[in-house]
């Protein structure tokens, strides 16, 4: 007999004709013969009613009791559908994350699951039992052994019925939803997305961590950790939908690691970069298209993009190229300066630094702890790209032994786990697969800051340790009269409510520097696997934008994304523009 986990999101349990519908379904997929266990959501938008309500009495609820709260959401549906069951004469109980012991860190508001107990639920299912588990939430075991109910973060739920799946060992895990999978984009921006078959986890970790809230994150980290077969499924027509899939060797599950597992998989060294700086760039629509276009016609692969604005209102692009292009990249820049203005420099004997793992994903202490080891090492870091399992910097050759010593000591990396220009496999893959927008971002700048060794770790460490997530922070490679850096950085808007007084504190210890807040704008994420391996990709999804008279406001790449930063109000118009240049709805 197969095991499967079915786990239904806010909208398919909306009303109850819709949980009835449900229980409906799972009937059918027990005739088939199968032990269920299924995950629910709250229903509809309770998990944003309870907040507000929470938020109407303070603006700072105590987060164990807002755990309290928001967790009697998916409590209800559960109850419900296991009510519904039973009436359809399918014997059904129903169980909170507690009563399960999925145990989380006691870390109220976002924890991370260390250990899923299988016994009662495993029990049920011995016993014929469909089990109905509250999704989002687990508990902590307090210092005195008692438990304390914990949530794992908005859209959790679909962690929880992944975690699930790794700790029974189910067939399979779906997911179901209000749309017939994973599409080329949210559909509430492009009618016309369409649905994919299959995704790489790899390229589904970087969609959901910029703005695809179709899969928690977290979920899609599990299922590519432990192997797990995981569908997203349309719970109105139940047809074929979306499956995720992953080359990576599945991981061993250890006890009380679940989520936990090493933060740090690789430290990789690219050797042979040239960093080139454009700098006093026009700031208006079309001039990264220009730049990119005139480097693919010479055939140039780019790797990292940063784009940051400054003071004056003018822009600086910096990339990095392999040694080899030198030559043709003087000569495409020297016709790009002519063309459009403003400088260029660039520096060789550069190397490309960077840690991998998918447990970087929502830990900035990682980063924080990154930058500050090479600080200590007394190195400077020249130019850096994040995403959300890579974080990646440049740094002189001369400093490479140091660092390669200082980062596998920080995060006990063995030799093997030293990669040296590692050789990029070319696949037929899509160069753009899928575009997200994640509106829930704010830009911040520092400016003025000093060019020396530990100023962005100390940055870093301070945000980190108040937990506030920063992501795509741009380094540009202009330095003033005064040697002084600018640098930029996005963050969900929540956290930058919080980050108030931590900012206004790191400024007191750089004296000369500002903090500017951005315009409201909106991240557009373009991820494709074959990104890496084109020439040309980013030009053309700058054309993009600049065929619309999109202004970018920032560029940041990890190896298989592109983010634009784009003002708010362009933002739906810049996703519709990208998708249909790239001919997704084909
Ligand atoms: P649930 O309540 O089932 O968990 P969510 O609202 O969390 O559902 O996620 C489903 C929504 O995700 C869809 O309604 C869609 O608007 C949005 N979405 C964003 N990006 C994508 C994408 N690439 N593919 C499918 N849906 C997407
Ligand atoms: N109900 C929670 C939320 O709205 C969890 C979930 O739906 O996955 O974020
Ligand atoms: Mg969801």
């Amino acid at each position: 007999m197969a095991l499967l986990i079915k786990k239904f999101g806010g909208t398919s349990v909306g009303d109850l004709q819709k949980i009835k519908n449900i229980a409906k379904h799972i009937s059918i997929s027990r005739e088939a013969g199968n032990d269920i266990v299924i995950v629910v959501s709250a229903m509809g938008n309770t998990t944003d009613e309870l907040t507000q309500m929470a938020q109407s009495i303070s603006s700072n609820p105590h987060k164990r009791e807002l755990d309290m709260l928001l967790s009697t959401g998916e409590q209800i549906t559960s109850a419900l559908l296991s009510i519904a069951l039973n009436e359809y004469g399918i014997p059904a109980v129903s169980m909170t994350g507690s009563q399960v012991e999925i145990i989380t860190e006691s870390l109220h508001g976002k924890a991370r699951i260390l250990e899923i107990k299988t016994e009662r639920i495993t029990d049920y299912l011995n016993q014929g039992y469909v089990v109905v588990v509250a999704g989002f939430q687990g508990a902590s075991l307090s210092h005195n052994g008692s438990l304390e109910i914990t949530t794992l973060g908005r859209g959790g739920s679909d962690t929880s019925a992944v975690a699930l799946s790794t700790a029974l060992g189910a067939e399979k895990c779906e997911i179901y939803t209000d749309v017939p999978g994973v599409l080329t984009t949210d559909p509430r921006i492009v009618e016309n997305a369409k649905l994919l078959d299959l995704i790489s986890c790899e390229e589904m970790l970087e969609l959901a961590s910029v703005g695809a809230s179709v899969l928690h994150p977290r979920a899609v980290e599990i299922a590519r950790n432990y192997g797990i077969k995981l569908y997203v499924k349309s719970s109105e027509t139940n047809k074929g939908g979306t499956l995720l899939i992953s080359n990576l060797k599945p991981l061993q599950l250890k006890r009380g690691g679940l989520e936990l597992t090493k933060t740090v998989n690789n430290l990789e060294i690219v050797e042979q970069q040239v960093v080139f700086g454009l700098s006093h760039l026009p700031d208006k629509p079309g001039i990264a298209a220009q730049i990119f276009e005139k480097l693919s016609e010479a055939d140039i692969i780019v790797d990292l993009i940063i784009q940051a604005t400054h003071e004056e209102k003018r822009n600086d692009i910096t990339f990095t190229i392999p040694e080899k292009f030198l030559e043709r990249t003087i000569n495409q820049c020297d016709q790009i300066i002519a063309q459009i203005g403003g400088t260029y420099n660039f520096k060789t004997n550069m190397t490309k630094l960077s840690i991998q793992g998918a447990g970087i994903m929502g830990r900035p202490s990682i980063s924080a702890e990154f930058f500050d080891t090479l600080s200590k090492a007394n190195i400077n870091v020249s130019l850096i790209a994040t995403s959300e399992i890579k974080v990646s910097c440049v740094i002189d050759v001369k400093d490479i032994s140091k660092a390669t010593r200082f980062v596998g000591e920080k995060f006990k990396l063995f030799g093997s786990q030293i990669l040296i220009n590692p050789s990029l496999k070319i696949k037929d893959e899509p160069e753009v697969r899928g575009i997200a927008l994640d509106k829930n971002q704010v830009q911040v700048s520092f400016r003025n800051l000093p060019d020396k060794p530990g100023v962005v770790a100390s940055i870093c460490l301070a945000l980190a340790e108040a937990n506030l997530i920063f992501d795509t922070i741009v380094q540009s490679e202009r330095t003033t009269e005064l040697n002084t850096k600018d640098i930029s950085f996005t963050m969900s808007k929540d956290d930058r409510k919080n980050a108030d007084h931590i900012l206004k504190n790191l400024l007191q210890k750089l004296p000369g520097s500002i903090i500017v807040d951005g315009p409201a704008i909106g991240k557009v994420s373009a991820v494709g696997a074959g990104m890496a391996f084109k020439v040309g990709t980013a030009g053309r999804i700058f054309r993009a934008l600049a065929n619309e008279q999109i202004n970018i406001e920032m560029i940041a790449t990890s190896e298989i994304r592109t983010s634009c930063v784009v003002l708010e109000k362009d933002c739906n118009k810049a996703v519709t523009a990208i998708h249909k240049f790239f001919k997704l709805n084909e």
